[in-house]
């Protein structure tokens, strides 16, 4: 029998303590919450101004790898979306605009300057402290920042997770710890929940594809 103890928990980690579960499902489950749990980040930049001394390249670059509080249940990623437009719709796109300019003084520019356009969204980036370009006198940034749902299996900036398993010191039976520790995106616990949300898809997936090759087979 599966049994899961909680061993500690804030809004950073979580620890569980499973017994009843084989190595290789504990394993599937450490890697979703690094690679399959859905989280947001910006997908796509259109730079409208740059007279920063930043490439525009490695200016988009560093705004792609700020994560965001995601919000999973009202978002999808676009691949899941049923609006099939390149631009996204409003369930699969979520529009930043970011202005700045440095009139007197230099001015730096932060990840809280990142403006969604649909003021009641919950998502934002984990932290408005995050620097992103120093703007020296004159100079001025303006661009329109598309942030989606992706995964980290796709790229490293949706990674939702790090996470190890661990034997117990006081080992004993086929007891394992779960560390899960969050990137800030989802809740730690969220994150678990998800994790094993696509270990069961997988599950269903594999009966369907394993009924389908039954099926050819009889028929022959
Ligand atoms: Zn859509």
């Amino acid at each position: 029998m599966v049994s899961i103890k909680l061993m500690g928990e804030d809004e950073k980690f979580i620890e569980v303590e499973v017994s009843g579960l084989p190595l290789a499902v504990m394993n599937a489950i450490r890697r979703f919450a690094i690679n399959e749990v859905p989280t947001m980040a910006v997908e796509e930049i259109l730079i409208i101004e740059n007279s920063s001394s930043m490439p525009n390249d490695v200016l988009a670059h560093r705004i792609s790898l700020i994560p965001f509080i995601s919000d999973i249940d009202n978002y999808v990623a676009p691949e899941e979306c049923t609006c099939g437009s390149k631009l996204g719709c409003e369930k699969c796109a979520l529009r930043f605009i970011l202005r700045a300019e440095a009139k007197d003084e230099p001015v730096i520019v932060y990840s809280g300057d990142m403006i969604p356009e649909d003021q009641n969204t919950k998502v934002r980036p984990v932290s408005p402290k995050i620097p992103i370009i120093k703007l020296a006198r004159g100079q001025r940034i303006e661009m329109e920042l598309y942030v989606r749902v992706g995964r980290g299996k796709k790229h490293a900036k949706w990674q939702a997770a790090i996470a190890s398993l661990y034997e117990p010191k006081e080992g004993g039976g086929d007891k394992r710890i779960l560390y899960v520790e969050s990137i800030g995106s989802l809740p730690p616990r969220r994150i678990l929940v998800e994790a094993a949300k696509i270990l069961e898809k997988k599950a269903i997936k594999f009966e369907e594809k394993f009924r389908e090759e039954l099926d050819k087979t009889s028929k022959n």
